[in-house]
């Protein structure tokens, strides 16, 4: 027997419609690439995301054709967000960072048909013209007086002559909501870049466990800060469950700096911000350096690479943030877990707790997790075991799109690629990537650990640990340190700094000084980078 509830299709659309019904007057803020700050609000977005839908019909796409954006975060590209995927086609988000080769193969994979780019990056646009071949259609993402004349690019127009003569009104078709919504390549560090493939319904559930109050605890009350690029994995699901929840949305555009981060959070009242620890680390530098103090901001959720527990003290500690570690992956639209307390946690002492909000966290509701043995045997949730983390739910992708080999689903589990425990309340902690794992005398040293303790150290501003082969252990940690500027910390001080915070074994060999770590194009340290680039490096005495 069928309930008799009913069948409502979980549709992108609804949720800026939503805003604009019971949040219209809310604001969305937004520093334009100009570098002025621009004002709208959830009204006039779903006003222009409407006008948007009908410009793309204007262009006679079919129903799941790919509309791709370059841009950064702002109020044009939320409004592509909605009107792009309530059409039922699909927004592709490309990745600026990447190298436009890369970039051309991954539209050109894509079957892009219509590229909406911010004016920064028009380079690109020019290194990809006749290479991404599929694109018939470019919109520059601003006003038509800005628009440069000699742009070389044909039919190019700006994006406010493209919307401009259609009406603020259109009836958003309901569909089947499993149908593809907006979709995201993968870093793509071990061979070409994969993508995953949203739908609606995947996207709608995420941003509903996502605003929950244990995930990020979203509300009409919040003023947000997604520093999380809307060009990786959808921003973290923050224009969604921004919308659903009716928060106002603060977006820096280019400016990523810490001066640029504090000064919008400041003047925008935001009382939650998401990023990761790279944006932070500059940003808490601008501030010690000015002795600066927020007046609004309450949380901030972190991930993307492990949070270094010398990051959480100082939110806590120094300024009176909550720092929410969490962990996903693009595969996950991205939220896996985030690091809440339970209440049998609150009278812990605050060492005590720290060890907790270190784990990156709890599943959500809708996230399944195990880990499991090299033969698939799954292991005991006992914060102590550590294995391979396999993951399901209705969030995490099946299988990756136009893939060429089989489905990666292992058992119905998705097989994240991370080595991790999980204790017996059910939190995870990550102890490495599975390709970073290091082994030394046959016994596991997990590289997070042994960067986290160097960046605790004051003079040291990023470290990244990686074994090195070696004939005896097989292989051993050494530790590459950016120092902050103007510090002068020593190999010797720094080994020393190790004594009694890992056991003997685990202490890195070696610290080699380097003047940057390379980055990938989403802030993740690369570490295939860096070992080509410490190739000839010798361990101590081998
Ligand atoms: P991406 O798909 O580019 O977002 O990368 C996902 C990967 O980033 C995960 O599989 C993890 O290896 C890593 N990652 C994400 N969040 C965290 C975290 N909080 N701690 C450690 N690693 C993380």
């Amino acid at each position: 027997m069928l309930g008799l509830m009913q069948n409502q299709p979980l549709m992108i659309s609804s949720l800026i419609e939503h805003a604009n019904r019971h949040h219209g007057e809310e604001e969305i803020v937004s520093r334009r690439v100009e570098g002025d700050i621009h004002r709208t609000s959830y009204r006039q977005v779903a006003q222009r995301a409407r006008q948007v839908a009908h410009a793309l019909d204007a262009l006679k796409l079919a129903f799941g054709d790919r509309v791709a954006t370059l841009a950064w975060n702002g109020y044009r590209h939320l409004e592509l967000y909605f009107g792009v995927s309530g059409t039922g086609r699909v927004l592709h988000t490309l990745n600026p960072r990447l190298h436009p080769d890369q970039i051309a193969w991954i539209a050109n994979h894509a079957q892009d048909q219509v590229l909406c780019f911010d004016m920064t990056f028009l380079p690109i646009i020019k290194a990809i013209q006749g290479k991404a071949t599929s694109i018939r259609h470019f919109v520059a993402l601003c006003d038509a007086d800005k628009l440069p004349a000699d742009t070389g690019i044909a039919g190019l127009t700006s994006y406010e002559a493209w919307i401009a003569p259609h009406p603020t009104t259109y009836a958003w078709p309901d569909f089947d909501e499993n149908s593809a919504s907006s979709m995201c390549y993968t870093s793509g560090t071990t061979g070409n870049p994969k993508a995953a493939l949203y739908s609606h319904r995947s996207t709608i559930l995420h941003a509903f466990a996502g605003s929950m109050p244990d995930a990020l605890n979203l509300s009409a009350r919040d003023s947000v800060l997604p520093v999380v690029p809307m060009f990786h994995v959808n921003a973290w699901g923050l224009p969604y469950a921004g919308a659903m929840t009716g928060a106002k949305m603060v977006f820096p555009g280019p400016a990523m700096d810490g001066k640029s981060i504090f000064e919008l959070i400041e003047s925008e009242k935001v009382t939650f911000a998401a990023g990761v620890p790279t944006v932070w680390q500059m940003m808490l530098a601008h501030m010690q350096a000015g002795n600066l103090r927020f007046s609004t901001l309450r949380r901030t959720v972190i991930g993307g690479s492990a949070c270094p527990p010398a990051m959480i003290t100082a939110f806590n500690d120094d300024y009176g943030v909550e720092v929410l570690h969490a962990w996903g992956m693009t595969e996950m639209s991205p939220l896996g877990t985030v690091c809440t307390l339970k209440n049998k946690h609150l009278d812990l002492s605050p060492d005590d707790k720290m060890k907790v909000r270190l784990k990156q966290g709890r599943g959500l509701y809708g996230v399944d997790m195990k880990i499991v043995d090299p033969d698939g045997k799954e292991l005991p949730w006992d914060g102590r075991t550590f294995g391979d983390l396999l993951v399901r739910g209705p969030w995490i992708i099946r299988d990756y799109f136009n893939a060429e080999g089989p489905s990666p689903l292992v058992d119905g589990w998705f097989p994240t690629g991370d080595v991790a425990t999980i204790d017996a309340d059910g939190y995870m902690q990550i102890t490495d990537r599975s390709k970073d794992v290091i082994k030394s005398g046959g016994e596991w040293i997990s590289s997070i650990d042994v960067e986290n303790i160097a960046v605790a150290h004051p003079g040291v501003a990023m470290a990244a640990c990686i074994g090195i082969k070696h004939p005896k252990w097989d292989e051993r940690p050494i530790i590459a340190v950016v120092r902050k500027p103007g510090a002068q910390v020593s190999r010797e001080e720094l080994l020393a700094f190790y004594e009694g915070k890992i056991a003997k074994w685990q202490i890195p060999d070696d610290v080699v000084f380097v003047d940057a770590i390379p980055l990938g194009g989403t802030g993740k340290m690369q570490k295939t980078k860096l070992r080509e680039q410490l190739r000839d490096y010798v361990l101590p005495g081998v």
